[in-house]
């Protein structure tokens, strides 16, 4: 009994205490796995304790959960959170679906570890990626309306559709929607409602996990110029003019401009 006590004492030393602690911990564990990123095999985190599986002290009591953050994510395999942020067990409670929609019972996980781990769970998030499929689909039917009729009876596939479309409804105008930031952000700000009465003591944050870099980041720059303005989790907008602010943003770098030229190319 007192080895269990020992080890969540020290689980709770080493566990962030802030919403902010929480982002830092997570911001610092992607630039780790960026850094070793195709270079050579990746190593398991330090923290990845035999007990932080569930697995008890010499009592052989179960574990219990403490997550600090709980994520919701893309189901593509290209994409595990505890990877892309070098995190042990225990440590993130992962929600994942196809294009990181915020369906019902992605919410329902979602109010679960806020309501069950109330005490070390100070982060939400939400990760979108590059070249999500789930959201590429959802971005062709807006383009070629034609193809819906393709899906209409599979109920499944149609409601993770439905749900992205709103986001690329939304970003038609600003191109945001190539890269997954809207439908993070707008799952993020979803959040943040759901959870108002929980905050500053919880935070929500988004962000885009770029399958070129291994960097969570916003699509500002080319690839190989990234700045560290760009690099990290964000805090989502609070209004409808704040989410045109962060889509000009994103429209004016050099990204989205570099994807312009040759369109403005070929009109001239
Ligand atoms: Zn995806």
């Amino acid at each position: 009994m007192l080895k269990t006590a020992h080890y969540f004492d020290a689980v709770a030393e080493s566990a962030p205490r802030t919403p902010d602690g929480a982002c830092q911990l997570l911001v610092r564990g992607n630039r780790n796995f960026a850094k070793k990123n195709g270079v050579g095999p990746l190593s398991k985190s330090t923290r990845s304790k035999p007990q932080g599986f569930g697995l008890g002290g010499s009592d052989r009591s179960a574990g219990l959960q403490s997550p600090f953050a709980a994520l919701l994510g893309c189901a593509d395999a290209r994409v595990p959170p505890e990877f892309v942020f070098s995190t042990g067990s225990n440590e993130l409670f992962v929600v994942r679906v196809a294009g990181n929609v915020l369906g019902q019972e992605c919410l329902g996980s979602m109010r679960y570890a806020v309501s069950h781990f109330s005490t070390t769970l100070k982060l939400l998030v939400v990760l979108a990626h590059t070249n999500c499929g789930a959201v590429t689909d959802a971005v062709d039917l807006y383009l070629e309306p034609g193809r819906y009729i393709k899906s209409a009876t599979d109920y499944s596939v149609r409601s993770i559709e439905d749900q992205i479309l709103v986001a690329v409804r939304a970003a038609a105008l600003s191109l945001e929607s190539l890269y997954g930031t809207r439908v993070a952000k707008q799952s993020a700000y979803c959040l943040r409602q759901e959870f108002r009465d929980r905050l500053p003591d919880l935070g929500v944050v988004y962000g885009v996990y770029d399958l070129a870099s291994g960097h969570v980041r916003l699509p500002l720059s080319l690839p190989g110029q990234l700045t560290e303005e760009e690099k990290g989790l964000f805090v989502p907008p609070k209004d409808a003019a704040g989410f045109r602010q962060v889509a000009l943003k994103i429209c004016k770098g050099q990204l989205i401009r570099s994807l312009m030229t040759p369109a403005r190319r070929r009109a001239s």
